[in-house]
């Protein structure tokens, strides 16, 4: 009998185990910059193209390697940072696996320009698949800069799982923010398709916070302090008021590398507990300092879970350090029920309109802005947005002169309250107090819709049906499972599904905005935005379903809007609980301040 068990190839090894460690484009950014600070680099740049899957950069000015090690670097298990098992329990660094480059190259084409400061060459090397093409002197800058290009281009199948660039950009975005949070000692750029996202020079952690969220952050943060025998405690907790729907702002840290902790997560949402409104999350950005063998980071496969010796004991002294920071800042439930932003729960009436509480000040960040918008991560756009108006002539309000019938844009736009002027058709202006506002009709109606069918879905509002000639689709089997998950919501929202089985369905009725729409690529659309909200967002399902639906429905950029449409448009968005982001995050309006207009004029 011959025998039949073979060892794997390396290759093939490789390949496979990368798929533990390297999932999509942030990962590499991820393992990347890790190196870059276990290097002891002061300065890392990030630079990515089409959301890393054809291009991810890192350059530090770090260490360095020797030729012999930039060529050991890419061997499975080759790490500098780890010699006996014993070291495993005393590791600072962030790496020690020795597994990051080599599960990178095994799927990637990756080079590599290295060279220690005090060598006067240093080393190129280009490994493609696991294969080396090329190794060879080269005059560099002292430091790493690698490239990995094609990421997953000898594994079709990963690279076809890949989502949309906003989806990949925006798990990059995130990765970045963790490492750039853990070490705001380190001078960080990152910088998408020429577009610079971040540019964060070194700084102490607060205003590295406010430099990725926004200035308007620094005045919400309370510092924490705690230093016990077991952990020392630092960083900052969001004010209640900052607090969001959606996951985003937590934040722990433990010896400068960042870690989820379900349970000392709930340490501090208990903390916040009396303060904050149902269903929202704290801010927190908090740091642990701990002797190592006190931890155990091997326990995750790209180490971000981390487990805890006395994670009781933890548990305890963190629970007490945030409630003694609320107290201190005053933040208690008797104060607080008298602030501004509090949840009204007023009576309702049958015909009273039904509003989400206030609190939802939701204004995120935009990973997308392009460079030169950076007034709208730093600043908290039109919160009051009435204010916005006020300095231009008295007028009717918004809502009025929907009704008025006020006739097109002309010269005398100011005098007479506020116009609009369509760009490309895609974007609205319309002069404000302070500037130029600037408006993106699709997100603008995204907004709009969201908020709509998220209302209807909670109050349980069933939307009228208008009867179709009846059309049936076929559709992949996750699709149609996916499809028939979010039937029940659906057709609260007037759309009559019926299942026929074998991935066949029949539309037979749709509210009354679709009654013109193309079904097929509407609903195809509408999956795909489902898709994406899933994963990303700890959305719940009426959110998720509200989202994506908003996403397939909203006016398409291209489609010429009549002022009428503007007005009402906006009238629409800012009668919104959040006007100023789409419920995915991206910026909707823009303000262009009237000192920015000046100056290039000067
Ligand atoms: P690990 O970080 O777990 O050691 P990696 O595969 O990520 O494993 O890296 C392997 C080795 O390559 C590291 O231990 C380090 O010696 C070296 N290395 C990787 N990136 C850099 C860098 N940017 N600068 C200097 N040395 C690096
Ligand atoms: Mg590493």
């Amino acid at each position: 009998m011959t025998d039949i068990i073979r060892l794997l190839p390396d290759s093939v090894a490789n390949q496979i185990a990368a798929g533990e460690v390297i999932q999509r484009p942030a990962s590499v950014v991820k393992e990347l910059v890790e190196n870059s600070i276990d290097a002891g680099a002061s300065e890392i740049k990030v630079v990515v193209r089409d959301a890393g899957k054809t291009l991810i950069q890192v350059i530090d000015n770090g260490s360095g390697m020797t030729e012999t090690d930039a060529r050991m670097a890419f061997e499975r298990h080759a790490t500098s940072k780890i010699n006996s098992a014993d070291d495993l329990f005393s590791i600072r660094t962030m790496g020690f696996r020795g597994e990051a480059l080599a599960s990178i190259a095994a799927v990637a084409q990756v080079e590599t320009k290295t060279r220690q400061p005090d060598d006067e060459t240093g080393t190129f090397l280009e490994i493609h698949g696991s294969e080396v093409i090329t190794q060879e002197p080269v005059a560099c800058m002292a430091g790493t800069h690698i490239s990995v290009k094609n990421l997953f281009y000898n594994i079709p199948a990963r690279r076809r799982f890949l989502k949309t660039d906003s989806t990949e950009l925006r798990h990059i975005i995130t990765e970045f923010q963790r490492s750039a949070l853990a070490c705001p000692s380190v001078a960080f750029s990152l910088i998408h398709n020429q577009t610079e996202i971040y540019q964060l020079p070194e700084a102490p952690l607060r205003q590295r916070i406010a430099h990725i969220f926004g200035k308007g952050m620094n005045q919400h943060l309370i510092p924490l302090e705690a230093e016990t025998s077991i952990v020392k405690i630092s960083g900052f907790i969001g004010k209640p008021e900052v607090a969001k729907k959606t996951a985003g702002e937590q934040f722990f840290f433990v010896n400068h590398r960042f870690m989820r902790h379900a349970y000392f997560h709930k340490a501090v949402t208990e903390a916040f507990e009396p303060v904050l409104p149902a269903d929202s999350l704290p801010s927190y950005f908090i740091c642990f300092e701990i002797l190592p063998d006190h931890i155990d980071v091997n326990i995750h496969p790209t180490k971000t879970e981390i487990k805890f010796e006395d994670e009781r004991a933890v548990w305890q002294i963190l629970h007490a350090t945030v409630r003694e920071a609320l107290g201190k800042f005053n933040i208690t439930p008797s104060l607080d029920f008298d602030r501004e932003g509090v949840p009204e729960i007023p009576p309702l009436g049958r015909t009273q309109e039904i509003k989400p509480p206030q609190i939802d000040i939701n204004t995120g960040y935009n990973p997308f802005s392009p460079p030169g918008t950076a007034p709208s991560r730093t600043e908290r756009p039109p919160a009051g947005w009435e204010s916005l108006y006020e300095g231009l002539s008295p007028h009717p309000s918004l809502h009025e002169r929907a009704h008025a019938g006020e006739e097109p844009f002309s010269g005398e736009a100011e005098s007479r309250g506020i116009q609009f002027y369509q760009f490309k058709n895609r974007y609205i202006f319309t002069p404000v107090k302070s500037g130029l506002m600037i408006i993106d009709q699709k997100r603008a109606h995204e907004r709009i819709l969201y908020e709509t069918f998220l209302n209807n879905l909670e109050q349980s509002v069933q939307v009228s049906q208008k009867n179709l000639f009846p059309v049936t689709l076929e559709l992949e089997a996750g699709d149609h499972t996916l499809l028939m998950e979010m039937h029940e919501s659906l057709k609260r929202l007037g759309f009559e599904i019926r299942d026929l089985g074998h991935g066949n369905i029949l539309v037979e009725g749709v509210p009354e905005y679709a009654r013109h729409v193309d079904l097929k690529p509407f609903i195809e659309h509408l999956l795909e935005s489902y898709k994406n909200t899933g994963r990303d967002t700890e959305a719940g399902p009426h959110e998720k379903i509200a989202r994506s639906l908003a996403a397939a429905s909203a006016i398409p950029y291209g489609k010429p809007l009549t002022q009428e449409e503007m007005q009402h448009l906006i009238d629409s968005l800012f009668a919104c609980q959040s006007p100023n982001h789409t419920p995915g995050g991206k910026t909707i309006v823009f303000i262009l301040p009237v000192h920015e207009i000046e100056k290039w004029f000067r």
